[in-house]
């Protein structure tokens, strides 16, 4: 079994209107490439921010102007006209846990994708809020502030699926990079995750950004399948094209640490099957 969790119906553009994606046109376009690619699990896991209830949690400026759709109309969709799994990318906002979790309780996912986008006010993959200040910044304090967000992600209990858990490297050289073994910072965020054996996002999105690496780097997969979590695939499609991209190398990836079994998620409870 293969799987494509990380998919989103549509370009992050404003302009791409839930009208004119989420339709089951839309969706067959995606089912056709996963069949050729041979996957067989696939699930929707759209930008929580996208949505008006959103701004219930948050009102950031991104979310201000992104948050124009009805949430429960997305969930009615998938439920009842796809046969995708009903999953959502939620964003980790420090000090909006409870809003988060009221917003994502009173809906029945398969699974919730846990993502750090944002370290304050700012992104780490959205150069419009950036949060570099200066290209010359030296990177070790972000890195650190980044992984022990992302370990309080993981202890939160919100999310089944941790997203592309080194998302920091996002810029690759664009951005200051720290010196040496990363795993001082990895390190950081192992309690929270070992605490929670939340599964761990393998996503080949981050070969298509400017790191040109899978999220996360092998030696971070290593100490969370040390820790005992699972492996969620995906591919963080945002255009039928690029669902499964790239997965030779994830596979290949797996097989080289050892990992025969992905996570499958129906209404909140995970089970394993071989990857295959
Ligand atoms: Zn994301
Ligand atoms: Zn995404």
């Amino acid at each position: 079994m293969l799987t494509d969790y990380h998919l989103h119906l549509r370009p992050d553009d404003v302009s791409a209107t839930a009208a004119e994606y989420f339709s089951t046109a839309n969706v067959d376009r995606y089912r056709a490439v996963a069949e050729e690619r041979g996957i067989g699990e696939l699930g929707c896991a759209e930008h929580v921010y996208r949505f008006a209830q959103a701004l219930e949690v948050w009102s950031h400026p991104l979310w201000r102007e992104s948050a124009s759709d009805d949430l429960d109309a997305y969930c009615g969709f998938v439920r009842e006209e796809t046969d995708l799994r009903l999953g959502i990318e939620a964003d980790f906002i420090v000090g909006r846990e409870d809003r988060m979790a009221t917003l994502l309780e009173s809906r029945e996912w398969d699974y919730v994708v846990g993502s750090v986008h944002f370290l304050g006010e700012h992104a780490v993959d959205h150069d419009g809020y950036e949060v570099w200040d200066h290209r010359s910044q030296r990177p070790d304090e972000l890195w650190r502030r980044y992984f022990r967000t992302l370990g309080e992600a993981a202890r939160s209990g919100l999310f089944d699926i941790l997203a592309h858990p080194d998302l920091i490297k996002y810029w690759g050289s664009r951005r200051p990079v720290p010196e040496g073994d990363l795993r001082r910072f990895y390190e950081l965020a192992m309690d929270g995750i070992a605490e929670s054996r939340i599964a761990i996002e393998v996503s080949t999105a981050g070969l298509r950004k400017p790191a040109g690496e899978i999220y996360p780097a092998p030696a971070f997969l290593e100490m969370c399948l040390e820790a005992g979590c699972p492996v969620a695939l995906s591919s963080d499609a945002h255009v039928p094209a690029d669902v499964g991209r790239d997965y030779d190398d994830a596979v290949a990836l797996l097989q080289r640490l050892g990992v025969g079994e992905l996570a499958v998620f129906e209404r909140r409870v995970r089970r394993l099957e071989p990857v295959g």
